[in-house]
């Protein structure tokens, strides 16, 4: 199963990933997660990467595509894995059908969720408290200044990305207002529904 998540900042994109990673025995291949891992750890990238998500922009194409291109070579995505957070761009998504088609690889399926925009701060806002309460550390980026940052960068950027799904014909929704749960139901439904894998635009 390989599978595209798409949605905005706060849409419950890492929540769904994680279950449907755990029901296929795949990967959750969130680019946030391992640019946040390089910032952590002070790498080249994760230097390059610091500032700019902070203040809730996009790192360049260059950079993602560079590590999820390494990262789905690695051995345990051979049979399948879940991107949640990329293709967050045209161009990714672009570059995403040329790393796929080298190496002879179908994407199953990309569920969008879909959720009112008037909610998306609120649950970042409930996850920023939540983590303080837990005694961990809030994300440089869920504040309010770099949030309406990250949403405008999708709006212009990555709803885009829906669309050129959309064109192929290959785009499923979900309704991410709907409790974990049930969207989690509505996902698996989206999934069996999927007819057989479709190729890469060309
Ligand atoms: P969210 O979906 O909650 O906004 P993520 O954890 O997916 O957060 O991403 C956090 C930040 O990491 C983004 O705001 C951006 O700066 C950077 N980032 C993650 N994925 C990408 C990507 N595919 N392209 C560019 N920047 C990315």
């Amino acid at each position: 199963m390989r599978l595209i998540l798409l949605g905005p900042p706060g849409a419950g994109k890492g929540t769904q990933a994680a279950r449907l990673a755990a029901k296929f025995t795949i990967p959750q291949l969130s680019t946030g997660d391992m640019l946040r891992a390089a910032v952590k750890a002070g790498s080249p990238v994760g230097m390059k990467a610091k500032a700019v998500m902070d203040s809730g922009g996009l790192v360049s194409d260059e950079i993602v595509v560079g590590i999820i291109a390494d990262r789905i070579r690695e051995a345990d995505a051979k049979n399948g894995f879940i991107l949640d957070g990329f293709p967050r761009t045209v161009a990714q998504a672009r570059a995403l059908d040329e790393l796929l088609a080298a190496m002879r690889m179908q994407l199953d399926a990309i569920v969008e969720l879909k959720v009112d925009e008037k909610a998306l701060l609120g649950r970042i806002e409930k996850r920023a408290a939540e983590t303080l309460a837990a005694g961990g550390a809030v994300r440089a980026d869920d504040n309010p200044a770099s949030f309406k940052v990250r949403l405008d960068a999708y709006r212009e950027l990555t709803a885009p990305v829906s669309a050129y799904y959309a064109g192929r014909g290959t785009l499923k929704t979900v309704d991410g207002m709907l409790a974990i749960d049930a969207v989690s139901s509505a996902m698996d439904a989206q999934l069996k529904a999927e007819p057989a894998a479709f190729g890469a635009a060309k």
